[in-house]
This record gives C-alpha cells, structure tokens and sequence, in this order.
C-alpha cells in the first residue's frame, strides 16, 4: 500500500508526497514549492526520488528545479506541456503506465484546465492525482479547454470507481460547495456535507482527499446533465 501524505503550501496548494514502501521509493506531485516538500521528507526519512506533474502551472512546477538539484531525481510530466515544463525528464500522454517502485499509475489525458493536462490513477490502491481537473464539489477552470472537454474528464474519472481516492491539488472546498447549495439546494447529500466541511474547515483542517462516490452525490460538475449543463454552471462559478 501507498503511503501518501499532504503537504499543505501557499495559500491553499496541497502537494503530495507518496511513499512505496515495498521499493523505498518516494514521489512528489505538483511541486508548487519545494522547502516544506524536502524537509517533510527528510522529516519522513523518505528520499525523494520522483516528481510527477499534472500541468504546467507554476503553483504545480515551481518546486521542480530546486527538488531536482537537492534529490536528483527524475521528472515526469505531460508531453503536451513539455515546452513550459523546461525541467521536464519524461514526457507522458494519455494511456500510458508510470511507474513508482513496485507499483505503476496510468496517465489519463484529461484536458481543458490546461491543454495538456493530464492525472495519474493507481488502480490497485485507488488512489488517483487529478491536479487542478476534479476538486471536492468543483472542478478546474476551463483556462485552455472547452466545457465539452471537461464533460469527457467527468465520465473518465467517473469510471475510475467509487471507492477511489481523488486526490486534488487545492482546499477549494468551501467555496465550492456554497456554489453547489446554489445549484441544488434540495441535495440533501450536499446540505450534509456542507455542515461537515464547514465545521472541518471551522477547526483548520483539511477536506482532501475526496472519492468519486462523495462527488457523483454533490459535485454539480460531475452532475452536470449534459455538456450544455456543465458549461453553465462553469460560467455560473467563475461569475460568483
Ligand atoms: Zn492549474
């Protein structure tokens, strides 16, 4: 089994630290910065040797340059990105396997928050790394992509399983599900959840990682009809 631990940076960054035990071998996702990441894992006793990428963002790449000299280790990102990721190593796409140690993720191309925007899913722990694509009752901004786009990204993550872990890369919970009690007041799966991350958030902690089931049942994105549906609420969201 994967462990994985979050590293709460910037304002409201999560990066991922995700250790095998089996190899030794220790992963980082989305590097917004890299000083909290090395002496978690020096803390950990863990030695990175990994970092994986979702999308070129700089609050997912920033740490990168500086983990890399400090670790020497390899860096795996989107191909179709490769040109903003200038400390790329390995450039992957869509259908292809990673692999952490004793263990392998598939890449899944999910584009539209960024063009290239891709998320690793490791099936047999069910544990899956979306970046900015599925956030707990949201989902990214449609910076370099369409709604029909991220419509697809929904049913892809969608039929990754219930039980499986979405881990996101921003404590956007909050917020969105305000926006979602404005969508579907009557969800009563949502109202509920709402008072849980109002009185998580009330003591200061985190609400990530969530699951596909908990946000077929309350994201508005992921239930969102039709690509029609989902545009609007994206509209709706980024107007609030
Ligand atoms: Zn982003």
């Amino acid at each position: 089994m994967l462990k994985i631990v979050r590293i709460p940076v910037l304002s409201d960054n999560y990066v991922w630290l995700v250790h095998e035990p089996v190899s030794g071998e220790t992963m980082v996702v989305d590097p917004a910065v890299a000083p909290p990441v090395l002496e978690k894992a020096e803390e950990l006793g863990w030695k990175i040797s990994q970092i994986w990428n979702t999308h070129w963002h700089p609050d997912h790449t920033g740490g990168n340059a500086e983990i890399k000299q400090a670790t020497g280790c390899t860096i795996t990102g989107p191909a179709a990105e490769a040109g903003r990721i200038p400390t790329l190593d390995v450039q992957v796409k869509g259908g292809d396997v990673v692999r952490l140690g004793d263990v392998t993720a598939d890449v899944l191309d999910v584009p539209a928050h960024t063009a290239g925007h891709i998320a690793f899913h490791f099936a047999e722990d069910q544990a899956a790394f979306v970046g900015d694509t599925l956030f707990a009752m949201g989902c990214g901004r449609l910076f370099e992509g369409t709604a029909e786009q991220m419509f697809g990204n929904m049913r892809a993550l969608e039929a990754l399983g219930d039980d499986t872990a979405i881990y996101c890369a921003h404590e956007y919970t909050l917020s969105n599900g305000r926006f979602a009690l404005t969508v579907e007041p009557d969800n009563t799966a949502l109202v509920q959840r709402m008072a849980e991350v109002v009185a998580l958030r009330d003591r200061g902690e985190p609400t990530v990682p969530t699951t596909i089931a908990l946000e077929k049942a309350t994201n508005p994105f992921m239930r969102a009809t039709s690509v029609a549906e989902l545009a609007a609420r994206r509209a709706a969201k980024d107007a609030a």
